[in-house]
């Protein structure tokens, strides 16, 4: 269980996809992640897990977020330090935020839990998840996301798929770029995205540094002039990458496909 010293509660932070995000970690001060991922903004993960475990307690977190009240902010939002979706108590935290902000809920998930019926159910809970899809060829899934199992991606696409036909809220898929995709690799993912019918798509590049080591402080945004953490930059993708995938996703897929830039450039 995490000491007094701990806050669950962070932010909150602006965020280009969900606006003024107040943060809610269910995961603690030990980055706890089913998925290692190369560009991971929490910096190495230092527990790779699938196990649900209850990490912060449920009451911990209501005591957390009183500071905040009344919570003048566009959503709340499960992320942290972590995969939320390891938290035995999802269901109860989702309840329990729903019921003492009255805000809409949101979670950022890898989707890697997707396939238990019960992670699906609590997370119906949320009016918005979210669900990184950064791959559509298997390879690039342990290249880029190093899940701790040998879970493949079959598995993933049909544990979305399940979720999509369950879930009544509203469902985002985040894909993060870390190169130009092959020809081969956007007409696949505009297949599959065409077969599940998301309400949104984010396509994303690092713009976060990773950090060398975990700081708590990772969780947040930070200008990457101003990071009170060491950590080494990423190249991002072109803007003209993303824009253009962008537009051949949506002249095949009805959904809105946003990604960063795109109201500056
Ligand atoms: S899924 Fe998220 S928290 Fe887990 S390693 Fe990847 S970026 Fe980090």
């Amino acid at each position: 269980m995490e000491t007094s010293t701990f806050s669950s509660v962070y932010g909150p932070v602006q965020s280009w996809r969900f606006g003024r995000s107040l943060g809610v970690d269910p995961i603690g001060s030990v980055s706890t992640c089913s998925f290692n991922c190369v560009y991971c903004q929490l910096g190495a993960i230092e527990c790779q897990s699938v196990d649900r475990q209850v990490f912060v307690s449920t009451e911990q977190i209501q005591q957390d977020l009183q500071p905040f009240a009344p919570w003048e902010v566009d959503i709340i939002t499960l992320s942290g330090s972590g995969e939320p979706t390891l938290a035995l108590n999802l269901g109860d935290i989702l309840s329990m935020l729903k019921s003492v902000t009255r805000k809409p809920i949101g979670v950022l998930t890898n989707g890697s839990l997707l396939t238990d019926p019960l992670v699906r159910a609590e997370l119906t809970i949320a009016d918005r998840v979210a669900v990184k899809v950064d791959a559509v060829v298997e390879g690039q899934f342990r290249r880029l996301n190093r899940p701790c199992t040998d879970s493949d991606l079959t598995q993933f696409w049909s544990g979305l798929q399940r979720f999509r036909q369950s879930y009544p809220g509203k469902l985002a898929i985040q894909t993060m770029l870390l190169s130009p995709w092959s020809d081969r690799d956007q007409i696949l993912y505009t297949a599959l995205m065409h077969a599940l019918q998301p309400d949104e798509i984010q396509l994303n590049t690092p713009t976060r540094p990773k950090p060398l080591n975990h700081p708590l402080e990772a969780r947040s945004n930070h200008p990457p002039d101003a990071l009170p953490y060491l950590a080494r930059c990423l190249k991002p993708v072109n803007v003209e990458v993303l824009r253009s995938f962008a537009d051949r996703i949506q002249s095949i897929v009805p959904v809105p496909v946003h990604y960063p830039y795109q109201f500056h450039s």
